[in-house]
């Protein structure tokens, strides 16, 4: 079984269809009574440009589980040469943990967005970023290179119910669900600030970092912060978690809001420093997002700080958007953090290969 069971899959397409457009093209000038142009010599087998170049994802709306499911199914069929789309696990509900890899190289970053339910917008400029790599690959914008040394996982929806209580409400949940939610969210309808899981775990708590030390947990399952009754007892952190072990990316960023601040450091080994504050501050350059300090007792649990701490490489949490009011960032201002953030998956890409290269 190869690592990329995939790439043999993708030569086999390859080389059926090849053949199969120039019989077509040769049948259709023979219809029209002129002479079939004398066949091109076989040459070894390049990638076949998909037909159709153009955005498949709309980031400029509530976008919700469904689009995701949708789009990302899109994309892996549109560009099979470059994308492919598996689940990682499944939520407390039942909803599909999505991942889609855009590359075929081995060095491999990981982008996850919305840990945290009401930080949806983070999965809008994931989303829009697979489709906009996808695209800039399919035409050979110069970055085909790098997409055959690394491949870039987008994780957008980590926490597929909380994003759907957040946008939709009780609602979208089986009606016997509906009143223990309600409990979880203080007895209120409005469920635009949840951040939890759909078991009111707070799914950035979950993670193996200092775990007993996180401050500032309920004792119950809450709307928000509840840490769980141990680390990765939320089915979501978990397959996170072992995706992440799976792929072993030489790089992470996991996306949440709010705040235009970039995290960098978790008891960041004393060697690893200078490597991380590097990237850190090409990221803030890039951004235009603010280094956070030092903390001297940070309270842990989070992916990043978990990746930084037992894997040793590099991990940032990115805080897209300026904090307004504690709930969801409105759809207004995604054109602006778009822009800021648009290259970040490339440029962690680069620094993936750089960082591979040098192990
Ligand atoms: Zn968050």
């Amino acid at each position: 079984m190869p690592f990329f069971p995939w790439l043999v899959t993708g030569a086999l397409v390859l080389s059926l269809l090849v053949p199969g457009q120039v019989r077509a093209g040769a049948a259709g000038d023979a219809r029209r009574g002129r002479q079939p142009s004398p066949l091109p010599a076989p040459v070894a087998l390049a990638p076949v440009p998909p037909t159709v170049v153009a955005p498949i994802v709309n980031p400029e709306q509530v976008y919700t589980y469904e689009q995701l499911t949708k789009d990302f199914a899109a994309l892996a069929e549109r560009y099979p040469q470059l994308v492919r789309l598996r689940s990682i696990g499944q939520s407390a509900y039942g909803r599909e943990i999505w991942a889609l890899g855009l590359g075929t190289g081995p060095a491999a970053v990981l982008l996850n967005g919305a840990h945290h339910g009401s930080e949806w917008l983070t999965v809008n400029l994931l989303a829009a970023m697979a489709d906009d790599y996808a695209q800039a690959g399919a035409r050979d914008e110069g970055i085909g290179g790098l997409l055959a040394d690394a491949t870039i996982w987008f994780v957008p929806m980590v926490n597929p119910d909380g994003v759907t209580l957040s946008q939709v409400g009780l609602e979208a949940f089986p009606a016997e669900a509906r009143d223990q939610l309600r409990q979880l969210n203080g007895g209120s309808d409005d469920f635009r600030g949840w951040k939890a899981n759909g078991e009111g775990i707070d799914l950035n708590r979950q993670y193996p970092a200092d775990w007993e030390h996180i401050v500032a947990s309920p004792a119950a399952p809450a709307f928000s912060h509840f840490k769980g009754p141990e680390p990765l007892s939320a089915p979501e952190s978990r397959a996170l978690y072992q995706f992440t072990l799976e792929v072993e990316p030489e790089i992470v960023a996991a996306y949440h809001s709010a705040g235009r601040v970039i995290y960098w450091h978790f008891h960041t080994a004393p060697e690893d420093l200078d490597r991380d504050l590097t990237i850190a501050e090409r990221l803030a350059e890039l951004t235009g997002y603010a280094l956070m300090p030092i903390e001297e007792n940070p309270s842990g649990g989070g992916y990043k700080d978990w990746f930084v701490q037992t894997g040793g490489r590099p991990g940032f949490t990115f805080e897209i958007g300026q904090y307004i009011d504690g709930g969801p960032l409105p759809l207004s201002v995604f054109a602006e953090e778009w822009e800021r953030n648009r290259d970040v998956g490339l440029v962690l890409a680069a620094e993936a290969v750089r960082l591979r290269s040098m192990r």
